[in-house]
């Protein structure tokens, strides 16, 4: 099958290579020429612009940074001659889907907005949790390239409903990682052995997805390199945030989460890996949470 895609970033760049490697032809475009090279070398095709891309495949899939990025480039697929649905995984928000699917029925072309779950270490695996709104049998024409890159779970019809889903998604990540930071700091300024204290939460009722993936794999041993950055963290909180309020809901637990998302990006950068959430609070502790250097 002839693909588009565009952005090929930590996440993008994974999913290229699967769909690769899953025989479909991939046409691909990023604004960092470097990371066009790379997934180059793996077997994709080259595209100058993300029109060319519309121009030259009827399936056009993104994984964009932001909501403004997301509607900048479903803005410049939409003039494409070839592009007949656009397949975003890009965490952008309900508001920016239910814009996006518009502004692309105009042109005659399909939406499914499909964020997806897993991270990198899912991406590279093809094993991603994507989440998908849009037409029923658009989703239905699409199952070939979904089953390449993980389990596609058909969320609705509605719009912008998947990036809901992935929000309330995203909120619980960011909630468990900071929970997970804050009492890890708290266990080792008690005298606590750091993997002492992995092994028992994830032996019991305490265990989460921080505890038994991020942890091991980029906080004890201090590498900080999961693989998805503090910024886009801040932004999926503050998406959630947005949505929450436009519904008049209560956000208590999640304006907490915010405040350390948010004292995380003013301390460590947007470019730093989401699990420096812990430095700060280990500074504030005056320790350090691992069995490697810091
Ligand atoms: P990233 O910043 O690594 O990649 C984004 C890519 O988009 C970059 O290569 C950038 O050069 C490119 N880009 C920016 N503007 C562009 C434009 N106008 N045209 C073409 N390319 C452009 O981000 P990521 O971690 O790969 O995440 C991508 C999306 O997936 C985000 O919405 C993120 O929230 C979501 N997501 C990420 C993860 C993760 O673990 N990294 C997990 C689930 C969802």
């Amino acid at each position: 099958m002839d693909i588009g895609f565009i952005g090929l970033g930590n996440m993008g760049s994974a999913i290229v290579r699967r769909l690769v490697d899953a025989g479909h032809h991939v046409v691909v475009f990023d604004t960092r020429g470097a990371a066009i090279d790379s997934v180059v070398a793996a077997g994709a095709d080259r595209a100058a612009s993300a029109r060319e891309v519309a121009d030259r495949a009827p399936t056009v899939m993104a994984s964009l940074p932001t909501p403004q990025v997301s509607t900048q480039v479903a803005e410049a697929v939409a003039g494409g001659n070839h592009i007949q649905r656009f397949i975003d995984l890009s965490t952008a928000g309900s508001q920016a889907a239910q814009r996006n699917h518009a502004l692309l029925a105009e042109h005659g072309i399909a939406m499914l907005d499909s964020p997806v779950s897993g991270g990198v270490h899912g991406a590279q695996a093809g094993t991603l949790a994507v989440m998908v709104s849009g037409p029923r049998a658009e989703f239905d024409a699409s199952a070939a390239i979904f089953d390449a890159i993980g389990r596609a779970i058909f969320v609705s019809e509605k719009p912008g409903a998947a990036q809901m889903m992935k929000l309330v998604n995203n909120l619980m990540a960011a909630a468990s990682l900071a929970a997970t930071a804050e009492v890890m700091v708290m266990g080792v300024k008690a005298g606590l052995d750091a993997q002492v204290m992995i092994d028992v939460l994830n032996a019991g009722s305490g265990a989460t997805h921080a505890s038994r993936e991020k942890f091991p794999r980029a906080v004890l041993p201090r590498t900080f390199d999961y693989g998805f950055a503090t910024g886009l963290m801040v932004k999926d909180v503050r998406l959630y945030l947005d949505e929450a309020k436009a519904l008049g809901l209560p956000t208590q637990l999640a304006e907490s989460v915010a405040q350390l998302w948010e004292a995380t990006l003013a301390a460590e950068g947007p470019n730093s890996d989401f699990t420096s959430i812990v430095k700060p609070i280990e500074a504030a502790a005056g320790v350090v949470v691992g069995t490697g250097p810091r």
